[in-house]
């Protein structure tokens, strides 16, 4: 069977879940029998999976660490400019009624709360919490113990993904904002750290289907209340055992690289971090502090994901504001094209987004947009069939990729402005997956 022959007027009904999970493991016996690339041949984690001893992208040897003041968000509002305003309730909008509104704003209580603590948005600094252990002789037995217990207190604080991945100031800003003030990170960071804990949270699957909506907007900004409160747990958790540590969220550096070398997921087209898991719906933070894990850092891991974005456009058809680059390959810096690209942290070989033509829409729509993550074919619930189609994409061929992504358009997923997926989040029977077509 190939790709005509399923596409064919007619074939659409045999296209069922059941025919496409027949798909995968056809494809996956194909290729097992066939000769595999050197990368799938490389693995050690499972079947496409490769652990790398250094960090996975190619960074040239002129990158050089930039100002949070040159980050989009800060050029946007200095030039006046600004995103998020008032909440404006539209009561016969799907998505966008007085509730779905209240659902946003009130999922930001937390972080506002804890703002001078662990803020989960640049603008403000942290808090440095001190050594302040309860026992001045306590020593973790050996790094080993000390990985297993950091991720455990993590997870209890209610983090979906944790990495450990040693600091590097390469991902570092060199200054960092507080109000309209700009300090020099070194001397607001309190201490030398050592280490980062990269903490992943889900964004619910119900809600980003309703993307770009207030309502896509409320898990994405519950993922900062969530970020908000782990940090402050974890950082208190870390005084206690005597070390210091500071959790800033997304400010203080970048944190998707901190992310891919943390071992949670690869870079992708729309320059956010897909993981295995979740794919791209996730909200990232971090914690730095000066515990050192000596040889236990968790590695960066690859499994495909550059590939499959070489032949799936989703993203990039899908942008509203076409914010998102159609290049087939990654490159070291945005395209020559005559658009004003602003700064782009170029000197790192991926796809380069347009961030203030994003930022635009998300003032023009009054949402946090989201499309580019709803359309993403990474973006599932998690069935175990799902899974399994992602694992074969790792190993397929290219033009392949191709055709697993238009699959995922018949299937019924990757849709943006859906209109009927706001009355299924707020159905009063709720809904869980359970890969049973539950
Ligand atoms: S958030 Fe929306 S506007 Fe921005 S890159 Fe994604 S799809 Fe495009
Ligand atoms: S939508 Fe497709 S091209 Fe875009 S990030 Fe996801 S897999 Fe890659």
């Amino acid at each position: 069977m190939n790709s005509t022959d399923e596409k064919a007027p007619g074939n659409e009904a045999r296209l069922d879940r059941r025919n496409l999970l027949k798909l995968g493991l056809a494809g996956t016996a194909a290729a097992l029998t066939s000769a595999l690339p050197a990368t799938a041949q490389a693995r050690e984690d499972g079947i496409g999976v490769v652990k790398h001893d250094e960090f996975p992208m190619k960074i040239s040897p002129d990158y050089k660490r930039f100002s949070e003041a040159d980050t989009s968000f800060n050029r946007f509002t200095r030039a006046g400019k600004s995103f998020h305003r008032k909440p404006k309730p539209e009561e016969n909008r799907p998505g966008y009624t007085s509730y779905d509104w209240a659902l946003k704003v009130a999922s930001k209580e937390i972080h506002n709360a804890l703002i001078n603590l662990t803020p989960a948005y640049q603008g403000t600094l942290p808090k440095v919490f001190k050594p302040a252990a309860f026992n001045p002789d306590f020593r973790f037995k050996d790094s080993a113990m000390a990985h297993a217990v950091i991720k455990r207190a993590a997870r209890h604080f209610g983090a979906d993904l944790v990495g450990i991945t040693r600091h590097d100031p390469r991902w570092d800003y060199t200054h960092v904002r507080e109000g309209k003030k700009y300090h020099k990170t070194e001397d607001v960071m309190g201490f030398v750290p050592k280490t980062v804990i990269v903490l992943g949270y889900e964004v619910d699957y119900e809600t980003m289907r309703t993307a770009p909506s207030p309502l896509g907007d409320a898990s994405q900004i519950d993922g900062y209340s969530r970020m908000s409160k782990t940090a402050l747990q974890m950082v208190s958790f870390l005084s206690k055992l005597g070390f210091h540590a500071i959790g800033p969220g997304n400010g203080y550096g970048l944190t998707i690289p901190y992310a891919i070398a943390a071992g949670l997921g690869e870079n992708s087209r729309m320059g956010l971090l897909v993981n295995h898991k979740y794919g791209p719906r996730l909200r990232l933070g971090k914690i730095y502090t000066d515990l050192e894990l000596d040889e236990y850092y968790d590695k960066p891991t690859t499994f495909g994901v550059e590939s499959f974005c070489k032949n799936c456009m989703h993203c990039a058809d899908n942008c509203p504001s076409k914010s998102i680059p159609h290049d087939k390959e990654p490159s070291m810096g945005p395209p020559d094209d005559g658009q004003d690209w602003g700064f782009s942290n170029p000197g790192i070989r991926k796809w380069y987004v347009n961030c203030d033509t994003c930022l635009q829409y998300w003032s023009d729509s009054n949402t946090s947009c989201s499309s580019c993550v709803t359309t993403c074919p990474y973006n599932k619930p998690y069935f175990w069939h799902h899974r399994l189609i992602d694992k074969v994409n790792t190993i397929l061929p290219g033009p392949l990729h191709k055709f697993m992504a238009d699959m995922d358009l018949l299937h019924g997923y990757g849709q943006t402005f859906n209109t009927s997926a706001p009355a299924v989040f707020w159905d009063a029977k709720g809904r869980e997956y359970d890969g049973f077509g539950g």
